[in-house]
């Protein structure tokens, strides 16, 4: 009876200690899950710096983008930069943003008769959400203006004969 007593003993202590090692074994997947939701945390992308934009043009009459994105009610700073060579009475660049159903080809139509304002007619002032200066090769200009309302917006380069090929439009949200 002794030794049967002692052997149930020491099967019970077996199993007792292959259960307690099967407790152990869910430690590790706590740990991974705890490593889970530190890279969710990590994964949040870095804040871009909100309605800072920057569009170029070339010597090849492009804009580098035909669509630009920014915030509604907030300030927005946008750079306008040529980076090509060729002087601004040959390869003049702006950046003219009008108001929603703008027609751009009829305003860029005006447009080429304001060389006096640097192609920015003061008839058509009331479509003109903002503008940058007339820009030359190597030259920048960074304007600021506040759209409050959600919409698309077109904006061209109003330099006679450029809108049929820098156009695009500025999206906020
Ligand atoms: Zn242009």
């Amino acid at each position: 009876m002794n030794t049967k007593t002692k052997i149930s003993l020491l099967i019970l202590m077996g199993f007792l200690t292959i259960t307690s090692c099967g407790k152990k074994e869910t430690a590790p997947v706590e740990e991974s899950t705890e490593i889970n939701e530190t890279a969710t945390e990590g994964v949040q992308p870095a804040a871009t710096v909100e309605n800072v934009l920057l569009i170029e043009g070339n010597d090849q009459m492009q804009f580098n983008t035909n669509e630009l994105k920014a915030v509604a009610g907030k300030p927005i700073k946008l750079t306008l930069k040529h980076v090509g060579k060729i002087p601004k009475e040959a390869m003049g660049h702006n950046l003219v943003i009008l108001q929603e159903g703008t027609d751009q080809s009829a305003f860029a139509l005006k447009a080429n008769e304001a060389k006096a304002t640097d192609y920015i007619p003061e008839s058509e002032k009331a479509s003109v959400i903002a503008h940058t200066k007339l820009l030359g090769g190597g030259e920048e200009d960074t304007i600021e203006f506040t759209i409050d309302k959600k919409g698309s917006y077109p904006f061209i380069c109003s330099f006679p004969g450029h809108v049929a090929m820098m156009k695009g439009v500025l999206i906020v949200e």
